[in-house]
């Protein structure tokens, strides 16, 4: 009935991009370094969760009908050779997969910046300087093309969605480059930035981070920056905070507040994922976690190499606990060997990894969430194990627009 050149049909899976690639304002070569990068699609094998043609169908017109926001991820294509690693995040020409979005079926993506140019020298905290050069070079590039907008409003996300395009939201993992200077906050609220973690895994002048031997709760400065996001309408991340650090901050903000990125203990045991009291007091607040699939985060007792599968375990056991309006996703993927990066940087720089946790088996990627454009096979998931067009809805996105609602005024 409707032709696909029409702008306002094309939704879900059919999004508008038209080949954008990054920096093609610029010439590859005179004016910044090229590198070769990773396939967005296809890098490895692309698995498709296997349902029947009209749960398929099913699949398209959900991501169609509604809103999808991922609450976490790295939308950024790696080079092809992690050997360039250092020199590539130097070069501070950080590209976006577009490509990868597009299939996604995403109207809305948390991107989580601070991690890239922050590591020049390998140290933490990561520096102020790096975080505002990555972010205004991410968003110069999307100033140069008008598939992927600015995300700082809720209307922005309804408006992607209306017109097939994506919001991009910049999100800050962790607030160690304000340093104790309040102010910066409404700088990075300035430049864009919408959603910011308190602390990272290890601790800040803000608060303890998750991989500590101790949690002192959140300071009277990570108090005052609380209070401050609050005024500022700064979603409040608590991903990679402490435990005691995170029911501070829960019990403290006037907003709901986020677990961009994570899972539940009691289904895998690990610092990275969070206990039942945190999970409850965070649903009690109005909050919400996004679901974490980054390589060997969300494994399951009965799923103990990391898949899609040990993904929904942790899925299907918050919305048990929290209830489905608490539960949404947060992938944390990323393109290119995320698995890779995690050895490259244990191997070749001082920044620390590895949370404490239960063994498990390392899988080289995983499989079904490997990157962004395998998102519909979260739906998939839903699809086929019998939850209901509301429910998915819900997850999907409504969840994080009622958290948002809240947050961003
Ligand atoms: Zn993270």
């Amino acid at each position: 009935m409707f032709g696909h050149d029409s702008p306002t049909v094309k939704m879900g899976l059919h999004k508008t991009y038209k080949g954008y690639k990054s920096y093609s304002y610029l010439q590859a070569g005179k004016d910044y370094r090229e590198f070769s990068l990773v396939k967005q699609i296809g890098r490895v094998e692309p698995f498709v969760y296997p349902v029947s043609d009209s749960e398929e169908e099913r699949v398209h017109e959900l991501l169609e009908k509604n809103i999808a926001i991922s609450l976490h991820d790295h939308a950024e294509v790696m080079p092809s050779d992690l050997n360039d690693m250092f020199a590539w995040i130097r070069a501070n020409h950080t590209s976006t997969g577009f490509e990868g979005l597009a299939a996604s079926g995403l109207d809305a993506v948390f991107d989580g910046l601070g991690d890239g140019s922050n590591m020049i020298t390998s140290s933490y905290p990561w520096k102020w300087e790096s975080v505002v050069h990555e972010l205004g070079m991410r968003l110069c590039d999307l100033a140069h093309q008008d598939f992927v907008i600015r995300g700082e409003k809720v209307e922005d996300i309804r408006r992607a969605h209306r017109e097939g395009r994506i919001a991009f939201i910049p999100h800050i993992e962790g607030a160690a480059p304000i340093e104790n200077e309040l102010d910066r906050v409404d700088i990075l609220y300035g430049l864009g930035v919408r959603c910011m973690g308190l602390v990272y895994s290890d601790s800040n002048a803000l608060g303890s981070g998750l991989r500590e031997r101790a949690d002192g709760g959140l300071t009277y400065f990570g108090e005052e920056v609380v209070e401050r996001m609050n005024r500022l309408g700064m979603l409040i991340d608590v991903a990679h905070a402490g435990d005691k650090t995170t029911l501070d901050a829960i019990s403290v903000s006037k907003a709901p507040v986020v677990i961009t990125h994570a899972g539940a203990r009691s289904v895998w045991n690990s610092q990275r994922m969070k206990p039942d009291t945190v999970l409850q007091a965070l649903a009690e607040k109005g909050g919400v976690i996004g679901i974490e699939a980054a390589p060997h985060t969300t494994m399951s007792r009965a799923h103990p190499l990391h898949s899609l599968e040990s993904y929904m375990d942790h899925f299907e056991y918050c919305a048990k606990l929290m209830g489905v309006e608490h539960v949404t996703f947060g992938p944390d993927t990323t393109f290119g060997d995320h698995v890779g990066l995690h050895r490259y940087f244990e191997k070749n720089s001082s920044v620390a990894w590895k949370e404490e946790g239960d063994p498990y088996q390392e899988v080289d990627y995983v499989k079904g969430l490997e990157n962004p454009s395998e998102f519909p096979n979260i739906v998939r998931w839903l699809v086929h194990n019998g939850y209901s067009d509301e429910d998915i809805k819900k997850a999907l996105g409504e969840n994080t627009l009622r958290v948002l609602e809240a947050a961003w005024k």
